[in-house]
């Protein structure tokens, strides 16, 4: 699991050359081939040798990657930067290399996850997890019986909550969790509460599904399927704001082929489309414009090559061009009126934004 503290070191490295890589590739497919496939035509200096031959051994290894959709890696040899980070979602595939790591697409898909602080109580023992785009990891556990040297139970209650809240607090600094879950009797929650610094009981909730001595992968499990429903109604609200932008201020674009057309334009402020959703298309060689049938291209009329994956294509210009793109993960009225769409703004936006190799 990539560390909220792991993703500000990315954020703020800078190489004193152009030495960083960053792959992201699709789990769906052979990631040690597409990782080659993007290297096709291109020369890269030979002082890099060092960071293809680590990102190819990380993918011929046995990477702990099973389950997820995605796969972002970054690497300098030569300033010591690596970091592979597991993606829910897939981002497309992509090889880009600059002074940073290029960010938006990990970025973009960790700013719709809560990273989750979970405390388990029971009788004799405190459980502490950390759980975030999928992923789950447990710290040491607290022994946290009741002191039978203390004869009075108030203090011995009171000396156990400030163990457990004092390991708590700890950790939702370091580890800047954005959401507190505790699973633990009602009185114990109660108790618990109680004790906790005023912010972090804003950002707490009791679950009813969380018992204390739950296995790992049922915590998990537990925790993503809150999530899921919590971003069930998240998702229903982007779409009802893309329709209302679409049908009365003319500011949103609804279905592949107008949601293309505001694309060429350099129109699309966010990018809202059903996960899985794909279509091939076509690109022009020279341009890069896209296209869903057209066999030359409208700008420079040079011939069109297809492409495997359209929607992908168009994310990446979407990132490119300092948009935002929102992938929806449950059902939504979306569905029904061509699984994709955008919001707009009404003239070109950012067109001098840096664009990754
Ligand atoms: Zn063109």
């Amino acid at each position: 699991m990539i560390s909220a503290k792991q993703i500000n070191e990315l954020n703020a490295f800078k190489a004193a050359e152009t030495t960083v890589l960053t792959a992201y590739l699709e789990l769906n497919q052979n990631p040690l081939a597409q990782f080659r496939a993007l290297q096709n035509g291109s020369k890269y200096p030979k002082e890099l040798r060092a960071d293809f031959e680590r990102i190819e051994q990380y993918l011929k290894s046995d990477s702990p990657c099973a389950g997820f959709k995605g796969l972002a890696l970054f690497s300098s040899a030569r300033f010591g930067l690596w970091q592979a980070c597991a993606l829910p979602e897939p981002v497309g595939c992509r090889l880009t290399l600059d002074e940073r790591p290029y960010l938006r697409p990990l970025l973009s898909i960790a700013s719709t996850y809560h990273r989750f602080g979970v405390l388990l109580v029971g009788p004799s023992r405190a459980r502490f997890f950390e759980v975030f785009m999928g992923q789950i990891r447990e710290y040491g556990e607290l022994e946290a019986a009741l002191d039978p040297a203390e004869p009075d139970l108030a203090l011995r209650l009171k000396s156990r909550m400030d163990l457990i809240t004092e390991r708590l607090e700890g950790l939702s600094r370091n580890q800047s969790f954005t959401r507190l879950v505790l699973g633990s009797s009602p009185e114990l929650s109660l108790s618990l509460v109680n004790h906790l610094q005023r912010s972090l009981q804003q950002n707490l909730a009791l679950s009813p599904n969380l018992e204390p001595e739950m296995e790992r992968d049922e915590v998990l499990a537990t925790l993503s399927s809150c999530e899921r429903e919590s971003r069930r109604g998240k998702e229903r609200l982007v779409v009802q704001r893309l329709i209302d932008c679409a049908s009365n201020s003319g500011n949103g674009a609804l279905g592949l082929e107008k949601t293309l057309e505001a694309l060429q334009q350099g129109r699309v402020k966010t990018l809202v489309v059903k996960d899985g959703f794909a279509r091939m298309g076509r690109s022009c060689s020279a341009c890069g414009a896209l296209y869903l049938l057209e066999l030359k291209c409208l700008g420079c009329r040079r011939p069109t090559q297809a492409v495997f994956n359209l929607v992908s294509d168009m994310m990446q210009k979407v990132y490119d061009r300092g948009g935002d793109v929102i992938r929806l993960l449950t059902d939504t009225p979306l569905d029904n009126l061509g699984k994709i769409g955008a919001e707009l703004s009404l003239a070109p936006i950012n067109r001098n934004a840096p664009v990754a190799a």
